[in-house]
């Protein structure tokens, strides 16, 4: 198997030390008090709701793997950004602690979950399940990934708990590439995933779908979510790419287009406007969770599709308005790849203008 760095950018990781710094800085998980039946809740007054910025003081830990390009630059690439202001009292930040590991165990086997944190206290036969060279294992990877999970994880309890109107979670490392037992293109847990099982279990859900637009193929995330009837997969991506990996067969409840390199964002907004549109009218979702990557932009290097900032805020607005139509307006977005520090900060950027938009 291809790394995902490597395929981009051959001899990159040459020589990869880990570095891990930082001490453990967890706070205390409170899950707030939240009505245990959906969906007996408040429906008025949800449109002038905040959206949340939901992120954990782990993202500042440096890179897993040396001149990895999933850094912790990025999202400070992101809040450099959003320091320009604008949103005011209409982004509301939240800061997260571990996921309750009832919600991880919903998604990964229980063994794998062991296996990275031993490997992240050292343990010699865990760390040989985390060989690939995306995906190594240090000190505070664990714990990081706990807290990526617990962002999204807190972040479904506050749309449903009616706090927030929706919320963007500012998280590294992503998840979408980790499947149930096994890491993957910088994705130890699987973030997305684990708040879909966990809104469908808390709060009875019938119909979550998960949306995902990153330039790489959420492969994790439709094995995870493969045969749960109440669970939907959306994915457009480029291919072949990393992590050149389909099921066979590929499950009913996921809906995969691929695109070729050199695609733009007329043909990425295409996808969202005649295929996943129409899903979404057919499915009626109750909560949407979208792997939010930012890859596909012209300026990355790891993959080679053309979108640009208004792309991003076209597919934002259509999902966007779609989430007000069929579930209240509860979307979670979580974000995946974006590389390239300034378009990164820019397409996130544009994407909290569609999420915090207020229903008419
Ligand atoms: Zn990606």
């Amino acid at each position: 198997m291809r790394s995902i760095v490597s395929e981009a950018k051959p001899g990159l990781l040459a020589g990869n030390a880990l570095h891990f710094f930082c001490a453990r800085l967890f706070g205390i998980f409170n899950l707030k008090r939240i009505p245990e039946r959906f969906p007996n809740m408040p429906t008025s007054d949800w449109k002038s709701l905040p959206t949340g910025y939901f992120t954990h003081q782990l993202v500042n830990l440096p890179n897993m793997l040396e001149e990895a390009p999933e850094s912790p630059e990025r999202i400070e690439a992101i809040e450099n950004r959003l320091m320009l202001g604008g949103f005011g009292d209409r982004l509301r930040r939240v800061e997260c602690g571990p996921a309750p590991m009832e919600a991880v165990l919903l998604a990964h086997d229980a063994d794998y979950v062991e296996a990275l944190e031993k490997a992240s206290l050292g343990d010699e036969a865990a760390l040989g399940r985390f060989e690939e060279p995306d995906t190594q294992v240090g000190r505070d990877t664990f714990d990081c990934a706990m807290a990526s999970a617990g962002a999204v994880v807190r972040a479904v309890d506050s749309v449903f708990a009616r706090t927030l109107k929706n919320a963007f979670c500012a998280v590294r490392p992503p998840g979408h590439h980790a499947s149930r037992s096994r890491a993957s293109g910088f994705c130890y847990l699987n973030n997305a995933a684990i708040g879909a099982l966990w809104a469908a279990k808390r709060y009875k859900l019938e119909r979550v779908m998960v949306l995902d637009f990153d330039a790489h193929h959420g492969d994790g995330t439709e094995e995870i979510l493969a045969g749960h009837p109440n669970m939907r997969f959306l994915s457009v991506f480029q291919w072949p790419l990393f992590p050149h990996r389909r099921m066979d067969p590929q499950p009913a409840n996921a809906i995969l287009s691929p695109l070729p390199a050199g695609a733009g964002g007329a043909e990425l907004r295409g996808v969202v406007e005649d295929v996943w549109l129409a899903e979404i009218e057919r499915f009626r979702p109750e909560l949407m969770i979208l792997s939010a990557g930012f890859d596909a932009h012209a300026e990355e290097r790891i993959a080679q599709l053309k979108a640009a900032e208004i792309d991003y805020a076209c597919i934002t607005r259509l999902l966007v308005e779609a989430s007000w139509k069929y579930c209240e307006g509860r979307l979670v977005s979580v974000l995946e790849g974006g590389y390239e520090l300034r378009s990164l900060g820019r397409s996130v950027f544009t994407h909290l203008q569609g999420l915090v938009r207020t229903p008419l």
